[in-house]
């Protein structure tokens, strides 16, 4: 519907019948971390394609989420729209447990042939917070079959996001608001304070020294540290030195800890490699993957551990893995997963990413000299502004939709990470909405 064009009948009725649509949505439908009629915008989208999505009023907004990280080669796209039809004609699902099929084999084996190479198997699983699940699984699981069942615990660095699953949840930052509110019901875990050095420096002797105290004190009781490497994201968005995550590699090989990687935001390209322990040159034990794992087309995820975690789990008691998902390994996500490997895989992403970083980088310096602005950080292809207060979400979100661009900020920060297809066109539009409403805060 155009601004200056008068409505048609079709119009008005497509407008009633949204309204309808989105007081439904209000009554009875939760959406993440929000509450039934709550009063914050919702906006019904129509379609999405390429980098723009388009609401049912007819706007359209260009993608700076890639729907929380997952949507790298953009919506609606030809190659993973096949993948799923053809892989319909032979079967939707099947269980898994005693099946098996060639999507699933073909994704495990791409998985590990592309990740660090001592991860040589693959547990597929349905979310990222299941992922992680089974990774603390897997870590409990190796020590009990060692005969060390008191290595149970886990530990990890603040500021932390692992899921909203208990376990996930236990291991997440315990007071920036998320789950502080189950506190009481969570598993207690060992956290240490975070580093202080940013991505491009190195890691100084206070930046490591919370974590080999923690490792020093508790390693008896620790089965794993689980983190994030390099970005921490929902918690934070923080970014920090490859050479800390060199650093707590070595730690945990000397105190005898797994090193749980959870790569599910930072998988697939984001931060400029292909995963972000390769800033670090390091192992994980294990590694959690999910987001852009199907090209945001589905859910899936996947954890991967070593040879030596799986033997032990085999040859130890009970002899067998204990977690097992009704749709686990679900062939049309494995088909789009393979589909959206090869195509990141067959494009040139690294140079992709460069670019973007370059143009975020460029295009977002200018909002370092607003006052409310606290600082701008670029890595890969994900731009933060981190505000000095909360933003205000009610004012805020409408503000990016006039403009023309979806962005969904949290807290005191408001970032990019737009599909790797977007065009530059359409990159600087975006930055250029942003800075201008952030200008206007
Ligand atoms: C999103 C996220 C998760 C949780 O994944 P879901 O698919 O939302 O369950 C876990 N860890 C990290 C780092 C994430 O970004």
């Amino acid at each position: 519907m155009g601004k200056n064009a008068l409505p048609t009948l079709h119009d008005l009725y497509s407008v009633q019948s949204t309204n309808s649509l989105l007081n439904q949505d209000r009554q009875h439908v939760w959406h993440p971390y929000s509450a039934i009629q709550a009063d914050t915008p919702i906006y019904p989208v129509k379609s999405a394609q390429g980098a723009q999505i388009t609401l049912m009023d007819g706007r359209t907004l260009i993608d700076g989420m890639s729907s929380w990280w997952s949507a790298i080669h953009g919506y609606n796209h030809p190659v993973l729209n096949q993948a799923i039809e053809r892989q319909l004609q032979d079967m939707a699902h099947v269980m898994f447990g005693g099946l098996t099929h060639q999507p699933a084999i073909e994704l495990a084996s791409q998985l590990v042939h592309i990740t660090p190479e001592p991860l040589q198997t693959v547990f597929f699983a349905d979310s990222g917070s299941v992922s992680v699940e089974v990774a603390i699984k897997m870590a409990i699981q190796y020590w009990y079959a060692k005969n060390q069942p008191q290595k149970n615990k886990m530990l990890t660095i603040r500021y932390g996001y692992h899921g909203d699953t208990f376990g996930a949840m236990s291991v997440s930052d315990p007071e920036n608001g998320m789950h502080s509110l189950f506190s009481n019901t969570l598993a207690k875990q060992f956290f240490a304070d975070a580093p202080n050095c940013g991505f491009h420096q190195a890691c100084s002797a206070d930046d490591i020294a919370p974590l080999e105290k923690q490792l020093k004190e508790h390693h008896s009781q620790i089965a794993a540290l689980i983190l994030e490497p390099i970005v921490q994201g929902a918690g934070g968005m923080r970014f920090y030195s490859p050479d800390y995550l060199r650093q707590v590699r070595k730690l945990c090989t000397e105190y005898n800890v797994l090193l749980i990687l959870d790569e599910i935001a930072t998988g697939f390209g984001r931060t400029g490699k292909l995963f972000a322990c390769e800033h670090a040159k390091i192992d994980p034990d294990i590694l959690c993957l999910g987001k852009a794992l199907t090209g945001g087309y589905m859910t899936l995820a996947a954890t991967l551990t070593t040879t030596e975690v799986a033997d032990a789990i085999r040859l130890g008691e009970p002899g067998l893995f204990m977690h097992g998902p009704t749709f686990m390994a679900n062939p049309l996500a494995c088909a789009t997963a393979l589909a959206s490997l090869k195509l990141l895989l067959d494009s040139p992403w690294q140079e992709t990413v460069n670019a973007i970083e370059q143009i975020l980088q460029a295009g977002l310096s200018p909002c370092q000299q607003f006052a409310q602005v606290k600082e701008v950080r670029v890595l890969g292809a994900i731009g933060v502004i981190e505000l000095h207060q909360p933003v205000d979400m009610k004012t805020l979100q409408p503000k990016f939709v006039e403009a023309g661009v979806w962005v969904r900020p949290f807290n005191r920060l408001i970032y990019l990470m737009p599909p790797f297809i977007i065009s530059t066109e359409e990159l600087n539009r975006l930055i250029a909405a942003v800075v201008r409403v952030v200008e206007e805060m």
